[in-house]
Formats: structure tokens, C-alpha cells, sequence
């Protein structure tokens, strides 16, 4: 998981002052009539706060008459704790090292979701890529790039049909495959948290880790929560969010994908992106630059996301026509050089 913004909400900022101002002022209202007497019931207030989290930032609001943040935290280092493949004491990581197969409640419920992605885009998406992505030099960097029989012989690592569960235990077909949540489990904690706030009847709140979202209700403003896709900008060492699009998020997840910010160009002058498909064992490159998807689920949306990126424009298409509970927004590279990007869409209001 890597440290990038994707997203970046409308910045309406002499409202958001304005507003701000109001309710420093209304919160000193309170707090003044409270002291007058014990009857007065606690306001809602908007709590917001940014933290680092699995490598990378969370950001959060809600309107709540409590401070959350510390429940917040715990459960995210919960998460972490489960199923950080950078933390060598995670489960996940204990699992890698078949130090056990017992699987904790976030495996069992992140692994068959995973899986059931890998059948639904026959492949693209794959947990155990990670000898591939290691090979690549993302992940755990690696110096030198694969030759083409590396290559071969890591693919044979590579199979999310190796792994299956049984009364709560992994089974391996390949004792030595590695699992790799990177490109899900942010998704995952954006909706535990969510799942969280909801818990504490928490009506309105947005949280966001690492360009993955969850809204409910509304914004402090009392309206839609307004999240922008960003401008795919092809800068790796710059980070530069441009707004390319503002779309109203009415409680559903979205989670984006993008290649164009964490890769590097090899010595050849080739660009490699972190995304690797499964059944050629090369890093994807095609003219499909960002993937948006939205989705019931956070952690749904993300492997989504990620898989549409290794399927391309085509394909990704085909699947999201097809599934109702999908939608998405995807930025190309245009051919001519005419447009800069374009679009493809079936969010309606983003047309
Ligand atoms: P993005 O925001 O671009 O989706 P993520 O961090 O969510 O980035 O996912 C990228 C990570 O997913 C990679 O670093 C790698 O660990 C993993 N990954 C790469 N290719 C695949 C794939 N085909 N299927 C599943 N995971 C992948
Ligand atoms: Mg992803």
C-alpha cells in the first residue's frame, strides 16, 4: 500500500470558512447553555481528523455528539494487525510462513470475497500475485528486473485456485504461495470503519484511506458528500491532485485505481506499473489510466478497481455492464492527440 492521494473533496473554501466560523460559534452556544443548566442535550458536532495508516492517510469526518477517534484507530490497527503482509506478526503473515492456518474473522471474510473477484474477472485479480509484483520491484523492492524464464518459473506460484477454506482453516494446494491483501484491504478498513460510525448510529460521516471511500448521509454542509476523481497526472515524484471530475457519493464505496503515479521506468526506458497481470506475469500497460469504481462494499470496490486495471478499458466494460451492483468512471490516454483523456462512464450525473 502506498502513500497517494486519488481523491480530493470540492474545496468551497470561503463557505467552508464560513461555516467553520459558524460552528466554532454555535459550539461556544452550547457549551454555554450547558453550563447554565444539566438538561441541555449534547449537540452533534463535526469531528475531522487525518491519520497514517496502512503506509498510508486516512481522512475522516462525521457528526457525532462523540469523539470517536481513538475507537477509530483501534479497530484500523485491528485490521492491520490481521492482515498486513508488511507486518511480519500479522496473521496474515504467520499464515505466509505456514506458521498456522488458522484464519482470524477479517480472513474469513476478505478471503472468499477475494476469491469470488478472481472468478468473477477469471483471473485478473489475484491475491497471490506477489512473487510477481516482488520480481517487478514493488512491494518488498527488488534490484534487478526478471528475466523471461524468472518470470515463467514465479507464475507457477501464482494461483488464487491453490488456496480455499475449510471450518475456518486455509488450505494450500501450493505450500508455498504468498498472499497478498495490498490491493483490498484498504477498501476493507474504509468499510470496518464505516461499518464502525454506524455501529455508534453515526448517520452522516466520509471516511477515505488512501483514495478509498466510504459516504453516509450528508456532508456538514447538509448536503450530497462531493468526491473528486483526480486528473490521472503521470508524475511519480510530484504529488499534484487535480480535480477531473466531482460526483455526489450517496452511501456507497468508491475506490480508485490508478498506474500513473507509483511505477518506474526501467533501463530500457520502459514503464512498469505495480499492477501485474496474473496470467502473463508482466506488468499491465494499456491506455487505461485510472479506474473508478463504486460499489456496495469499500473492499468490493477496490479489488474491482485494481482488477479493471489489469483487464483494460474493453473488458472492464464487458463486467461492469453487466453486474447492477457496479458502477465506474475510467480515464484513458486518447490515441490522437486531440483530447488529453477520455472518459467512459455509466455514473450517470458524471456524464
Ligand atoms: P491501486 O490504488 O493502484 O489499486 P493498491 O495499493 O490498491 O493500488 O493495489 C496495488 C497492489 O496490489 C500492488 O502493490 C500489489 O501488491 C497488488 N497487486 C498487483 N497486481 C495485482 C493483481 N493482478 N491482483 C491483485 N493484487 C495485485
Ligand atoms: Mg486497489
Amino acid at each position: 500500500m502506498h502513500h497517494r492521494h486519488k481523491t480530493q473533496y470540492m474545496k468551497l473554501k470561503k463557505r467552508q470558512i464560513l461555516f467553520l466560523l459558524l460552528l466554532i460559534a454555535g459550539t461556544i452556544y452550547v457549551a454555554m447553555t450547558n453550563n447554565g443548566g444539566n438538561t441541555t442535550k449534547k449537540a452533534k458536532d463535526t469531528h475531522q481528523f487525518t491519520e497514517r495508516i496502512f503506509g498510508t492517510t486516512m481522512n475522516i469526518t462525521y457528526m457525532a455528539p462523540v469523539d470517536l477517534r481513538d475507537t477509530i484507530m483501534a479497530c484500523l490497527r485491528g485490521v492491520d494487525a490481521s492482515l498486513s503482509m508488511f507486518n511480519p506478526n500479522s496473521t496474515l503473515s504467520r499464515i505466509n510462513r505456514n506458521e498456522t492456518d488458522t484464519l482470524d474473522k477479517h480472513l474469513l471474510y476478505i478471503l472468499p470475497m477475494a476469491l469470488s473477484v478472481s472468478e468473477a474477472t477469471e483471473g485478473a485479480f489475484d491475491i497471490t500475485v506477489a512473487p510477481l509484483v516482488n520480481a517487478w520491484g514493488f512491494g518488498f523492492k527488488n534490484s534487478s528486473l526478471p528475466s523471461a524464464e524468472q518470470v515463467d518459473s514465479l507464475r507457477a506460484l501464482v494461483d488464487y485456485r491453490s488456496i480455499s477454506i475449510k471450518d475456518g482453516r486455509i488450505k494450500k494446494t501450493i505450500p508455498n504461495v504468498v498472499i497478498d491483501l495490498s490491493a483490498i484491504a484498504k477498501g476493507y478498513g474504509t468499510d470496518q470503519v464505516a461499518n464502525l460510525l454506524q455501529e455508534n448510529d453515526v448517520e452522516n460521516f466520509m471516511v477515505e484511506i488512501g483514495g478509498e471511500i466510504v459516504c453516509r448521509g450528508n456532508n456538514p454542509k447538509g448536503e450530497a458528500w462531493h468526491i473528486g476523481i483526480n486528473t490521472p497526472i503521470e508524475d511519480n515524484d510530484v504529488q499534484r491532485n487535480e480535480v477531473h471530475k466531482i460526483v455526489d457519493v450517496h452511501n456507497r464505496a468508491m475506490a480508485t485505481s490508478g498506474n500513473y503515479r507509483n511505477y518506474y521506468i526501467d533501463e530500457t526506458g520502459r514503464k512498469l506499473s505495480h499492477t501485474i497481470d496474473p496470467t502473463t506475469g508482466y506488468p499491465v500497460r494499456h491506455n487505461l489510466l485510472s479506474s473508478t469504481v463504486m460499489a456496495p462494499s469499500c473492499a468490493m470496490a477496490d479489488a474491482y478497481a485494481t482488477s479493471f486495471m489489469v483487464m483494460g478499458l474493453d473488458k472492464a466494460r464487458e463486467i461492469v455492464e453487466s453486474n447492477n451492483d457496479l458502477q465506474a468512471y475510467f480515464i484513458c490516454s486518447a490515441e490522437d492527440s486531440t483530447d488529453i483523456y477520455q472518459v467512459w462512464t455509466n455514473i450517470e450525473q458524471a456524464k
